[in-house]
């Protein structure tokens, strides 16, 4: 009998395994090594789903069930006053990053994955590709899969070119306990809501509470807020914390200085629906994440492979991060065992069919968020695309389903 072919797999979040799992369903063995040191469960928040996500975890054989998000029924649009402008019957579930990587994480063999494992080199030869770790530690095998996220150190070793851009805004975030959601808004928790002030966005819903309960009583509500902000001044200082110290163009949460979330806290009274103000005041830690585009030149390269975020990717508006990563994860599994033992092929077959994809999904997030962007140009020189579209048109295409993904998958 042949030996079994062994995939490591770099990152352990969502993309990687995804991929680990894909890999073993085939006859892979596979092994995850992940930077950081223990769960990753706390971290994340809540997003919005699609039917193929839930296709592809069915079809790895793990459950599909209630507990894996919180549907959401009906979509509104919020004017400043707090009066319902728009509404629109549709179908989503929310769930959270959490939620969906403890379902991977608690279904794969603890020996297989590897805290406090951050790779710094890989060496390839015709035999097989080495994966270099920082604590010295090198691993032998014969696919090395990059699922390291949007700073993926793979992707900076076999396409050094490829960076993440920044879009020029941030997108605000939180999540309200449903215990502690104001009372007097009770009708607001069941529904998706949007308000659009000028040149930015903001969007609501529930999703899986603390500890994942999908329960009512149980479950979060969690707040998206699109705000331009420029890269030399605003960035920087938001990322700057108490001490005067800049992390950079992202700050843990907690060092997040208390006087931006007030500031945030009393825009969302200036700008937005006083019910969602209120939601905004009532969450204990509000924290900020860059948005970015990424695209790769291509998904692998010898015997590299890359997942999910490290090879692309769109800014939240499709919502698409973590089923584009489950997508990715299968169709490299089924185009390698498609190739009969032939890797090359089987590589070649995942970038032909897996490229055009991510290329796709990253322009049609970027058109949805072009307005953002624009507002830090002056007005004259804004083009008819970066012009805001109407509040039907975002309320019916932000994190939508289906049929977009499957018209981008053509
Ligand atoms: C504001 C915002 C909103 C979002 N909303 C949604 C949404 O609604 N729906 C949705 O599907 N997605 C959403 N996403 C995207 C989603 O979070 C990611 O796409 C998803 O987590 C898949 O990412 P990944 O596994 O490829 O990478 P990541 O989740 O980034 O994981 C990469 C992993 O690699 C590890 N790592 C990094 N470097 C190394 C190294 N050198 N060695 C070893 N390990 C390493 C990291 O520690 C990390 O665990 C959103 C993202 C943002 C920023």
């Amino acid at each position: 009998m042949s030996k079994r072919q062994r995939a490591l797999v770099i990152g352990g979040s969502i993309g990687g395994l995804f991929a680990a799992h894909w890999l073993r369903s085939t006859g892979w063995d596979a092994t995850v090594f992940e930077r950081v040191g223990d769960d990753l469960a706390s971290r994340g928040a809540g997003i919005g789903t699609h039917d193929e996500l839930r296709a592809v975890i069915r079809r790895l054989g793990l459950t599909v069930d209630e507990t894996i998000g919180v549907w959401v029924h009906l979509r509104q649009c919020l004017d400043l006053a707090g009066r319902v402008t728009h509404e629109l019957a549709t179908s989503q579930m929310q769930s959270s990053w959490a939620r969906i990587y403890r379902l991977l994480k608690d279904t794969f063999p603890i020996a297989d994955y590897r805290f406090g494992m951050s790779l710094e080199r890989i060496e390839q030869d015709a035999g097989g590709v080495t994966a270099v770790f920082a604590d010295g530690s090198r691993a032998r095998g014969d696919l090395l899969v990059g699922a390291d996220g949007v700073r993926s150190t793979v992707r900076e070793i076999i396409f050094p070119g490829a960076q993440p851009r920044y879009a020029g805004y941030v997108a605000w975030r939180g999540l309200v306990d449903e215990p502690a959601f104001p009372e007097k808004h009770r009708d607001l928790f069941e529904r998706y809501t949007m308000c659009f002030p000028e040149g930015e966005m903001m969007l609501c819903y529930p999703v899986p509470g603390r500890d994942n309960d999908t329960r009512p009583g149980r479950r979060g509500y969690n707040h998206i807020w699109y705000r331009p902000t420029d890269l030399e001044r605003a960035l920087p200082d938001l990322c700057t914390d108490a001490s005067g110290r800049c992390h950079g163009q992202s700050i843990p949460p907690p060092l997040i200085r208390p006087e931006i979330a007030a500031r945030i806290k009393a825009d969302a009274r200036r700008l937005l629906a006083p019910q969602i103000a209120d939601v905004v005041a009532q969450t204990e830690l509000l924290f900020f994440q860059a948005v970015f585009d990424l695209e790769s030149p291509a998904m692998a390269a010898d015997r590299v492979a890359l997942v999910g975020d490290a090879a692309f990717v769109a800014r939240p508006h499709v919502g698409a991060g973590v089923t584009k990563a489950a997508m990715d994860a299968e169709a490299l599994a089924a185009a390698i065992r498609g190739a009969d033992g032939n890797l090359d092929s089987g590589l070649a077959r995942y970038d032909s069919e897996r490229r055009p994809f991510g290329s796709r999904v990253v322009a049609r997030a970027r058109g949805l968020g072009a307005y953002i962007e624009a507002q830090l140009k002056p007005l004259a020189q804004r083009t008819e695309r970066e012009k805001q579209p109407s509040p039907e048109y975002l309320m019916r295409e932000i994190g939508t389903i289906n049929l977009d993904l499957k018209a981008l998958s053509a």
